[in-house]
């Protein structure tokens, strides 16, 4: 029952769970990322909420026979979509420890320890992009919430509205969608937004010296510009330091989404193409992507972290006996959450216990990687590179699918299901359909990029047309999976 436990059941279940995370990372180099699920794999889960108890065992058997394999694994070293989640194993099993304590960081008078880590290792975290000292900040669920926080302070510099004269916000057309969804949620009307077209993915610092010149002179206050430090499709880095002079010319906040590519500043390789970062006035960066870190952990940096109290301060009778006086160690005044999670111990845990080094080796190797992969693709007949590698992304196609967005498609739907087996999805570049690998995962080897393009190869040449969409989308019986492979043992 809640709040009264055997002692030696709850012991043999702890056990049972970390056996299961340290399995996980030890098997991670087998088969392939996972299988596409059907919605009749899960319909076992449509159950009304179960009255009675059911063994702890048997619930981790239904949890490992019906719900894992029906998922394809991000931290998978074959996993190339998206930006892959290659947690490291050390910073998951902090996270457990963070949560198994119930530790939280909502002010300092109650959680003084915690709240002075999150502080520390923030503070670190500015140090290795290069931004001055007194920078820091606050960890978020992720680089969306960051990218929010980022223009809600940044807005606050106005004070509170009506604002006299319409604040703009100018991004390019390549910014991640987050972006324009915080811009909406915060409430900026779609003209107060300049998205600007980019040139080879990159903004183009006199379009913006422009757009901002067009605005003052129609009575207009231009706020900030918000830059990306490795956009997601291409893993392109707009120019940073140029962009960083117009903002300082013109006056403007300058926020740099590194959600993805900020990372690349640890390494030796990447820190020139992110010259002109330290210069920003906040920095997103998700350590749950490039940093190793379990989802769940963003992180927004400022040159002056004090501001954050400024626009997320809160008031009443019972909180004032809890708070820091100022509110500057308190970061449940820090952000939009006020409980929140201990959720940057995984990452200080994670330094400590490996060094800074070893992070900064783990993600120069992702750009070796993408060096690797985009040499082999200019190196063989046959492949065309279209981008890359830019940071850790390498866009590029096979000229057998051609310029036919379905090719791609079916390419990739047939390498999940080969041995080995690996996760890379179609995009487009400029509009034209190709592949899309970003290189992240320390674990990934030459070896695993070299057999993905020999697979690809032989794919397009000799695949035929009838393998269209993946044999997993094959008819499902409707009563298949109702229930759970694993349940009654
Ligand atoms: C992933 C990403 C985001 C969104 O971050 P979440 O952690 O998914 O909320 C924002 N910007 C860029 C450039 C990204 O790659």
């Amino acid at each position: 029952m809640i709040g009264r436990h055997d002692a030696g059941e709850l012991r043999r279940l702890a056990h049972a769970v970390a056996d299961l995370v340290v399995d996980h990372h030890l098997g991670l180099t087998t088969a392939s990322p996972g299988r596409r699920a059907r919605p009749a794999d899960l319909a076992w889960l449509d159950e009304p909420a179960p009255r009675d108890p059911t063994p702890a065992d048997a619930v981790l058997s239904q949890v490992t026979g019906g719900i894992l394999p029906h998922l394809l694994k991000a931290d998978h070293p074959r996993s190339f979509a998206g930006v892959p989640g290659p947690a490291d194993p050390v910073a998951a099993l902090a996270d457990a420890l963070a949560t198994g304590l119930n530790l939280t960081t909502v002010n300092w008078s109650l959680a003084a320890g915690p709240s002075q880590v999150e502080l520390v290792t923030a503070g670190w975290l500015a140090a290795a992009l290069g931004m001055p000292a007194g920078s820091g900040g606050v960890f978020t669920s992720g680089g969306s919430v960051a990218n929010l926080t980022a223009i809600a302070v940044a807005r606050d510099r106005l004070g509170p509205p009506p604002h006299d004269r319409v604040p703009i916000v100018y991004h390019g057309d390549q910014a991640h969608p987050s972006v324009g969804r915080a811009l909406r949620v915060l409430g900026f009307a779609p003209d107060q937004i300049r998205v600007l077209p980019c040139d080879d993915d990159r903004l183009v610092p006199d379009a913006v010296r422009a757009a901002v010149t067009a605005d003052r002179a129609a009575g207009r206050r231009p706020l900030m510009v918000i830059a990306t430090a490795g956009t997601t499709n291409t893993g392109t880095v707009d120019p940073l330091a140029e962009l960083s002079r117009v903002c300082r010319d013109e006056g403007l906040w300058f926020h740099v989404d590194g959600a993805f590519g900020a990372a690349a500043a640890l390494g030796t390789r990447g820190s020139p193409r992110l010259d002109g970062l330290s210069e920003a006035d906040s920095i997103t960066v998700d350590p749950h992507k490039w940093l190793f870190q379990p989802f769940g952990l963003g992180c927004l940096l400022l040159r002056e972290p004090g501001a954050l109290a400024g626009t997320f301060h809160l008031g009443s009778d019972y909180l004032t006996a809890m708070h820091d006086p100022g509110q500057s160690r308190d970061l449940g005044t820090s952000g939009i959450e006020y409980t929140r999670p201990f959720r940057a111990f995984r990452l200080w845990f994670t330094i400590k216990v490996h060094g800074l080094d070893a992070v900064r080796d783990a993600v120069d190797r992702g750009l070796a990687l993408a060096s690797h992969l985009a040499a082999e693709v200019r190196g063989r007949p046959g492949f065309e590179l279209l981008t890359g590698p830019r940071l850790a992304v390498v866009c590029f196609t096979h000229r057998a699918a051609g310029h036919d967005a379905r090719a791609h498609q079916r390419i990739s739907d047939r390498l999940l299901d080969l041995t080995p087996g690996s996760l890379l999805l179609p995009t487009r570049v400029a509009g034209r359909p190709c592949f899309r690998a970003c290189t992240i995962n320390p674990r990934t080897t030459g070896q695993d990029l070299d057999t993905l393009l020999d697979q690809i190869e032989q794919l397009a040449v000799t695949e035929p047309e009838r393998h269209d969409g993946p044999p997993s989308t094959a008819t499902p019986d409707p009563s298949e999976g109702r229930r759970c492979p694993q349940a009654g043992h």
